[in-house]
């Protein structure tokens, strides 16, 4: 017997939705994504690609200011001096942003992937219009994304106030910016301008930078940002933007107010869950409207998943992709694991970079996850004094009595990358001690992984340090 092709409806071409549909298309399914940006969504054309692009031109800039310290003379006058191009930055940026998304079209055209390159919206649980077109669909998944949200009284108008969105339209590199909000977009974005040149303020709600990240971590980083001329505001709301004159004028709770050329809001991302037809299709949203899914990413609705920032899970392009790979294992009957999101590797692109995985330190001092922790300071490490490096860590939790991994974080150039060993121990439930017997590369950063997992055994089993 042959079972008809099973149809696959995507609404959002984000790595959500995208990647789903490869998986979709390897598994022989008729697949179409419905997108109206462009294929790579949010992630590849506006938010992740474009700023992780930005921030290799900022780290850059911070590794040639060390030059003199290195024993190197940038030029042959006494007092070489960098400056930023912004127009060629910038439109270096948007080109990179365009080719990854056209590469992602060509691949998942190449896998037989149908686009309709329109706004669309459901008109009932297996039913997508857009365009005059109407897709009808055994399976749909909704991978519509999410949008910076403003301050009430601070609405962007992409010239003074800005969106994380809004700043590679910028003629100009910002003078004084004003950073309000410090979780994970507005520390990168402070730190990348603030290497490139701008005088950067950091208005934080909070006692400290990156609030909800391990504390060590973001105590280095809030550091680092005051010892590069950073001003840090804490415990500082911010009630209203306003353009005044040339520039702006931010207005905190308590009645300060914070003048700059520019100010850009990093204040969260609000689902884009309105006017897509969710109510025709029945889907159910919480209340603060995301779509409520469980961990193979189905929504209430039989056959309706969704997957990405509209629903909230963890706002990371990984985790999106993640979401929708599993969405179509499950609804096409392949086995499927549900995800983990303790598993889940993240890095947080300041200069230096935070990474994380695993168990936070937070629920360890909670008393949630009985762990011995390390932590020991990159300074020691000789590659690290080679480069100059002073900044950063290795932390590693482990289970009491096995030596499990359970967790870790890496404060450091590269931290995105020297996590790694970490995420597959977690996944592959190694302990310290076969880390600790692992080879690393003498002299290198990640000698400081393997280190730290032989501090770990140094102890007793049982020893908290
Ligand atoms: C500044 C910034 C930096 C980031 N950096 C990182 C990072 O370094 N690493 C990381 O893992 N994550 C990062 N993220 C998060 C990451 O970008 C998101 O988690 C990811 O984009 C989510 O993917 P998605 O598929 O859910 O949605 P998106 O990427 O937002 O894509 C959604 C797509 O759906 C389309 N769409 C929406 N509604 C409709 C409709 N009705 N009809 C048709 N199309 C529609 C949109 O046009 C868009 O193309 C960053 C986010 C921001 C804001």
């Amino acid at each position: 017997m042959t079972l008809p092709r099973p149809r696959v409806a995507v609404l959002g071409g984000g790595p959500g939705g995208y990647e789903a549909a490869l998986v979709a298309a390897q598994l022989g399914a008729d697949a179409t994504i419905i997108d109206e940006d462009g294929l790579g969504g949010a992630c590849v054309l506006t938010d992740c690609v474009p700023s992780k692009t930005l921030i290799e031109s900022s780290t850059t800039m911070t590794s040639l200011g060390r030059a003199a310290s290195l024993g190197l003379e940038l030029a042959n006058g006494q007092n070489p001096e960098l400056s930023v191009d912004a127009p060629a930055l910038n439109a270096r940026i948007k080109a990179l942003a365009m080719a990854q998304s056209h590469d992602i079209a060509e691949h998942v055209s190449g896998e037989g992937v149908r686009v309709i390159p329109a706004r669309g919206r459901l008109t009932g649980p297996h039913t997508i219009e857009a365009a005059g077109t109407v897709v009808n669909a055994d399976v749909v998944l909704i991978a519509t994304g999410a949008t910076p949200r403003a301050l009430p009284e601070g609405v962007p108008d992409g010239e003074r106030i800005l969106t994380c969105r809004q700043l590679y339209d910028l003629a100009d590199l910002p003078d004084e910016l004003v950073v309000v909000g410090s979780g994970v977009t507005g520390a990168e974005f402070a730190s990348a301008y603030q290497a490139l040149g701008s005088q950067v303020t950091l208005v934080s709600s909070r006692e400290r930078v990156l609030p909800h990240e391990d504390k060590d971590a973001a105590m280095v980083i809030e550091d680092v940002f005051k010892r590069r001329g950073m001003n840090v505001l804490g415990r500082s709301r911010a009630q209203a933007v306003h353009r005044k004159g040339d520039g702006v004028l931010v207005t905190l709770a308590d009645g300060r107010e914070v003048p700059g050329s520019h100010c850009l809001l990093t204040v969260g991302m609000a689902p884009s869950t309105t006017g897509i037809g969710l109510d025709q299709a029945g889907v159910n949203l919480d209340a603060r409207g995301f779509i409520e899914v469980d961990r193979v990413s189905r929504t209430a609705v039989p056959g309706v998943y969704a997957a990405g920032d509209c629903t909230g899970v963890l706002m990371l392009a990984s985790v999106a992709a993640m979401q929708g790979r599993i969405a179509m294992w499950h609804a096409l009957g392949e086995a499927v694991q549900p995800i983990r999101l303790t598993h889940v590797a993240s890095t947080i692109f300041t200069d230096p970079e935070i990474a994380s995985v695993g168990v936070s330190q937070a629920a360890v001092d909670r008393g949630e996850v009985p762990a011995r922790m390390v932590k020991l300071p990159l300074a020691t490490n000789p590659r690290a004094k080679m480069g100059g490096i002073r900044d950063g860590f290795v932390k590693i939790f482990a289970r009491p009595g096995t030596g499990l991994v359970l967790g870790g974080v890496v404060v450091g150039p590269h931290a995105s990358e020297l996590i790694l060993p970490l995420s597959i121990a977690i996944e592959q439930n190694l302990s310290v001690d076969q880390i600790a017997h692992t080879f690393s590369v003498y002299p290198s950063l990640s000698g400081s992984v393997t280190e730290a997992a032989r501090t770990v055994m140094e102890f007793a089993p049982d020893t908290i340090i």
